[in-house]
């Protein structure tokens, strides 16, 4: 899988891919991330990548040209059209459903915007879907890109150790994560429960399986009954 992100800040972007799970997938060639500084490729001799807006009102707008450029730039290396995310709080949010589809791809390009976004004459030309990480607005697009980065690449294969890793994990069946626990047995005078020390594997799933019902029940009342009803 390769990943593209167009921003005004890849610096920003590779101090988290070169780190931990993410880094180590890039080092062991699972992933590859290029990071590229949308300013590169400006015509301006100052660099400038933005402009007031038609019509008045606060803030800048990301122009079109140097987007446009660092897109097609990315298309004539892969000698194809990659998926392109326009990063937005006007996009559907992100799942782990939309992850795992989108992990199932050997080429993203994802773009970040910044100030009051972007040119919507260039989204309507390369951008294949947005994509948003929840119901508020944050300065640019590079946490939710690093986000959409991070949440893909562990479902890539070979990231994990094994699948398990995170077939086991909240929302990847519905379900919300059951309680874990490590050592020491007893802390502050509080027990690990007793049929995680049992060796009983049938008992640990179904104990398992109450705990994360029982979770998703109290905390997500909408997955559950989601859960449930499919079940029915
Ligand atoms: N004026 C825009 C609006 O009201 O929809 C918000 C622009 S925001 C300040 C600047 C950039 O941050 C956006 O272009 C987008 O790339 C990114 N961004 C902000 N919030 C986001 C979110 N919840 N999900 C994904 N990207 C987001």
């Amino acid at each position: 899988m390769r990943f593209d992100i167009a921003t005004l800040f890849p610096e920003m972007c590779n101090a988290v891919l070169n780190e931990s799970i993410l880094g180590r997938a890039k080092n062991r060639g699972f992933v590859e991330f290029y990071c590229h500084n949308i300013r590169d490729f400006s015509d301006d001799k100052h660099k400038r990548v933005d402009d007031i807006p038609y019509g008045g009102g606060m803030g800048m707008v990301m122009q079109c040209k140097p987007i446009y450029s660092c897109w097609q730039y990315v298309c004539n290396q892969l000698k194809e059209k990659p998926h392109t995310i326009y990063m937005s709080p006007k996009g559907k949010v992100l799942t782990q459903q939309r992850a795992v589809e989108l992990s199932q791809l050997d080429n993203i390009f994802i773009l970040c915007g910044h100030y009051e976004g972007i040119d919507q004459r260039v989204l309507d030309v390369i951008i294949d879907e947005e994509i948003s990480i929840g119901d508020y607005v944050l300065t640019g697009g590079e946490l939710p890109a690093l986000v959409l980065a991070d949440t893909i690449t562990r479902l890539c294969d070979g990231v994990l150790a094994s699948d398990e890793c995170f077939k086991d994990e909240s929302h990847f069946n519905g379900l919300l994560e059951y309680p874990q626990y490590t050592r020491p047995e007893v802390w502050q005078d509080i027990s690990v429960p007793s049929v995680l020390l049992s060796g009983h594997h049938k008992n640990i799933a179904d104990w398992r399986m109450q705990e994360s019902l029982k979770v998703t029940k109290e905390r997500r009342p909408d997955m559950y009954n989601m859960y449930t009803k499919g079940k029915e």
